[in-house]
């Protein structure tokens, strides 16, 4: 029986390099084949006339290309698009792309659903139905990338893994999948321009800060436990003196002249009052990081509000007063459900089986992701 090719799109440099090498062949020879494969678009290995004809060969038998099919795609008025990516399972998962002046920021996702249940994010709703692996994270680049040339529009300039899921519990698929995305022989693009977005597993960031130096940004949303254990659950495991720890030392990995993003998620009557600016201001002010505020984006059922205009410039410029960098993020893309918190895919399956079957994956998750950091840390010693 011939053996299964393996995706091209979801091997990075490294593992590339290897499997040449374990087939006899020089490590250059993989860097050669990226450079058809994403400078020259070119996927036909037998096109590739700087390789041997026996190189060629093993390609052929040994990869292939493989993209999630554009199951559907929606253009915001103002400018943002949507598309659902439709996985070999037949699951859509969703990848926005965000235009403002010369950037193109990609949202990637790296789950189908989401197992952390953020009470007011309506991926997490949904439940949680599998990872992605690297070629589907990576190739939703490549899919956007070809829709925006075929605009007659520049290329994608920022990724941030913001999509649907919790990056840092499909660690090594999105490790893969930025070193590919920050790779002059793949997307090429620089480091703080791919950023990973986590709810505060804290041993993964960890693991993240003895791995690599993308972007990282926090969902912290709440300055107190109490507030933070009712809007990510994943608070009651990871406290927020856990999680700035690990921030702060994910901030020395970056060096001086980087720092990281904060999300805060702002919910009327929730989080919005000067007391947690204030306590927000207190909390951070030890950090090296740039604040961002979104206003609550609502969905149907989510029993939450955004708060006022009044309330979120008010809530902005305590910050600032008090030495922060805080961004307010423009809502984008909201018309065609496009904004942070409302990418939910086709992922509908509410039983109580799908109930059971997330809560003993979450739990697995979390601990699967611990024992993989305790081994990492005691390799590392
Ligand atoms: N799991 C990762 C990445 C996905 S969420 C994380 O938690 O960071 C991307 C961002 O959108 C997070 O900061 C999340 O808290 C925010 N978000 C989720 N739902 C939202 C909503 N309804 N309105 C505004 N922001 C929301």
């Amino acid at each position: 029986m011939t053996q299964p090719r393996t995706n091209f799109y979801a091997c990075d440099r490294a593992s590339l390099e290897a499997a040449f090498v374990a087939a006899g062949f020089d490590a250059y020879r993989a860097r050669q084949v990226m450079k058809w494969v994403y400078h020259h678009d070119l996927t036909d290995f037998a096109a590739m006339t700087n390789l041997s004809k026996a190189q060629r060969a093993w390609l052929a038998t040994t990869y292939d290309f493989r993209l999630p099919e554009v199951a559907a795609c929606q253009t915001s008025t103002d400018g943002t698009i949507k598309w659902g990516m439709r996985l070999p399972s037949g699951e859509l998962v969703e990848t926005v792309m965000i235009p403002e002046g010369k950037r193109r920021t990609l949202c990637v996702s790296s789950q189908v659903g989401c197992m952390l249940d953020c009470t007011f994010c309506a991926t997490g709703k949904q439940g949680f139905n599998g990872n992605l692996d690297a070629g589907q994270i990576f190739s939703q680049t490549i899919l956007a990338n070809r829709e925006l040339k075929a605009r007659g529009d520049s290329g994608v300039t920022n990724v941030v893994l913001m999509g649907m899921g919790e990056p840092l519990l499909n660690f090594d698929a999105v490790i893969t999948a930025t070193s590919l995305m920050c790779d002059d022989l793949a997307l090429g693009l620089a480091k703080r321009r791919v950023t990973i977005s986590t709810a505060g597993v804290v041993p993964q960031i960890h693991r993240l800060a003895d791995t690599t130096d993308v972007a990282l940004a926090i969902s912290l949303h709440a300055p107190t436990n109490a507030q933070r254990d009712s809007l990510v659950p994943l608070n009651k495991k990871y406290p927020i003196e856990d999680l700035m720890a690990a921030c702060q030392r994910y901030v020395d990995v970056l060096g001086e002249r980087r720092s990281i993003t904060v999300e805060y998620t702002l919910i009327r009557g929730v989080n919005d009052a000067l007391l947690d600016a204030k306590r927000l201001a207190k909390l951070l002010r030890p950090l090296r990081c740039k604040i961002n505020l979104i206003p609550f984006n609502p969905f149907p059922g989510s029993g939450f509000e955004r708060p006022s205009a009044t309330a979120v410039r008010d809530f902005q410029t305590y910050l600032l007063n008090h030495g922060h960098s805080a961004m307010l993020r423009t809502t984008r893309g909201d018309d065609i459900d496009a904004a942070c918190g409302q990418l939910v895919g086709r992922v509908e399956d509410r039983t109580r089986r799908q109930e059971r079957y997330r809560a003993r994956l979450a739990a697995e998750a979390v601990e699967h992701a611990e024992s993989v950091s305790r081994v990492n840390t005691v390799e590392l010693r």
